[in-house]
């Protein structure tokens, strides 16, 4: 981490970059900036995130949301925010004629390949205008990390370490006004159909502290269902992906509430609740450590297995894949929870698994272009957990348990009375609702068939002890499915499919 300056820098402008850290506490960037004579905070709508197939009108609206009200909280401190439209390297040279600034500063972000290729074009502008730019790491990622050996532990340091010194007053430069921030509309982006959740450092706290004063009680019990998730987990995946809150301070308020041991019960559930969000940075160092995850999969044994990965020659089934994006598979509890994922841009995790399941082995798709659709409809699209998650529930890490969800037994367990699957499906066992569009029987056989065929390989066998060494978990307590393998590649429950 870059050092705090123990001393104001004199007659110099610094410059806050904001992505992914739309908020004012815990914000080492800020913090740095107010030792600065004159500071400017920016945040910059980038033509390549809009155009991202990643991205959705509901990201831009709750960043716009977020950014509203960040704005209100620095004008406060004599901090004004600028929103400007543009590639960033075009945003910085108009900035720095309207107001020369020296030093730039922002968080690191592990973000999609249109991110990075941004990151390097604004090191090249800043080298080439003599632009210090200063990163600060904001999560458990280690930038450049040599080995996973004592991950978890710098994990710890890192977010055991006190916040960011809080920022607390700033000079503007003279003669700048402040920015209004746009509309969806003015962005040119369709109005939404249903409303989001609040966005913003006061929903971010508001959510935390509601889940810690008594809404997680229940959590462990709650997470499955889709019935009780909304309300039982923590919702606070968005405010964590767009920043709004600090992984630290999520991690400090419930180490310190689990530590009050006022209420067992709760302590329980939090513990449950504070191993997630280790796994969060975990599955995000796997995409710092390997872009290519993105496109492509991390087992290269299992290149060419289904159609859509580049290699294999048939064509994408793209009545199914579009079934399957509607929610008209004629599978009532998968199409119940494409439903709800599209109105409402969330789903809890095993819902995500088993949408991701169907797609992968009843439907055999590749996972990318799933992938795509649902980080659209992820209002928490995280590209770190989102990748890894995609590949693992897919069966082609190499190292991961094969997971197959019957979506039969999901409904059955995890909604007995078909209310869930009634309130999404109202249409069930009408004419209007369709028949399944594949038997499940026979797809699972001949998913489970080519994938272990492929997995008994010598070739496979030695990949998967690599892939391990490289992104596997040197600790229990991480996520299932990540404990290490044998080295002989004989690690029966992590080698075997199970059907849930
Ligand atoms: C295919 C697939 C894609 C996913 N894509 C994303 C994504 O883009 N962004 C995202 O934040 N989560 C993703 N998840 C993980 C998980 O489903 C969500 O984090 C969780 O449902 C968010 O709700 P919550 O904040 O109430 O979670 P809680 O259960 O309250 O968990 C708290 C936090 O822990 C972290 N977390 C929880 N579960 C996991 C997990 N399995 N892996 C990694 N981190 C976890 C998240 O930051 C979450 O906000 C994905 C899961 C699957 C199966």
């Amino acid at each position: 981490m870059a050092p705090f300056r123990a001393v104001a820098v004199s007659g110099a402008t610094a410059l806050v970059w904001f992505k992914r850290d739309l908020r004012v506490r815990d914000h080492a960037p800020l913090a740095e900036a107010m030792r600065f004579d004159n500071a400017i905070g920016l945040v910059v709508i980038e033509p390549q995130w809009l155009s991202s197939p990643e991205c959705d009108p509901r990201h831009v609206s709750f960043l716009l949301d977020c950014v509203a009200g960040l704005q209100r909280d620095l004008a406060s401190r004599g901090l004004p925010l600028l929103v400007r439209t543009g590639t960033m390297p075009q945003v910085l040279q108009t900035l720095r004629q309207e107001f020369p600034f020296a030093h730039l500063f922002s968080h690191e972000e592990t973000g999609s390949a249109w991110s990075y290729t941004r990151d390097l074009a604004v090191a090249q502008w800043c080298r080439s205008h003599g632009v210090d730019w200063t990163e600060f790491p904001q999560t458990g990622v280690v930038r450049r990390l040599a080995s996973r050996a004592g991950w978890a532990a710098r994990w710890a340091q890192r977010m055991n370490a006190p916040e960011a010194p809080a920022a607390l007053a700033f000079r503007a430069p003279p003669g700048l006004a402040q920015t209004v921030v746009p509309t969806l509309f003015e962005l040119g982006l369709p109005a939404l159909s249903a409303p989001l959740p609040q966005g913003g450092e006061q929903a971010a706290w508001a959510t935390l502290n509601s889940f810690l004063d008594g809404r997680g009680r229940d959590y462990r019990r709650a997470l499955s269902s889709p019935l009780t998730a909304a309300e039982g987990c923590s919702r606070l995946s968005a405010h964590l992906a767009f920043g709004t809150i600090s992984m630290r301070c999520v991690h400090q308020a419930t180490e310190a509430r689990i530590a009050a041991g006022s209420d067992p019960r709760l302590a329980y559930a939090l513990r449950g609740f504070a191993s997630r969000l280790r796994w969060h940075c975990h599955f995000m160092q796997k995409l710092e450590d390997e872009p290519a995850i993105e496109w492509r999969n991390l087992a290269r044994s299992v290149d060419g297995l289904r159609p859509g990965d580049g290699v294999h020659a048939s064509p994408v089934n793209l009545a199914h894949l579009q079934a399957w994006c509607e929610g008209r598979t004629g599978y009532p509890m998968v199409d119940a929870c494409m439903r709800q994922l599209r109105t409402t841009g969330w789903l809890n995790f095993r819902m995500r698994a088993m949408l991701v399941s169907f797609a992968a082995y009843h439907l055999w798709l590749h996972w990318r272009e799933p992938g795509l659709f649902l980080a659209r409809q992820f209002l928490d699209f995280e590209p770190g957990i989102h990748w890894s998650q995609m590949q693992m529930q897919s069966g082609t890490t190499g190292i991961n348990t094969l997971r197959i969800y019957s979506p039969a037994k999901q409904a059955l367990d995890h909604d007995p009375l078909g209310l869930y699957i009634r309130q999404w499906v109202p249409e069930i066992g009408t004419a209007a609702y369709p028949a399944p569009i594949v038997d499940e029987r026979a797809a699972v056989a001949a998913a489970k068939a080519a994938l272990y065929g492929l997995r008994q390989t010598r070739a496979a066998h030695t990949e998967a002890d690599a892939i391990q060494r490289k992104h596997g978990s040197r600790k229990s307590g991480l996520p299932p499915g990540t404990r290490p393998r044998s080295r002989s590649g004989e690690a029966a429950p992590a080698g075997q499919g199970q059907l849930f």
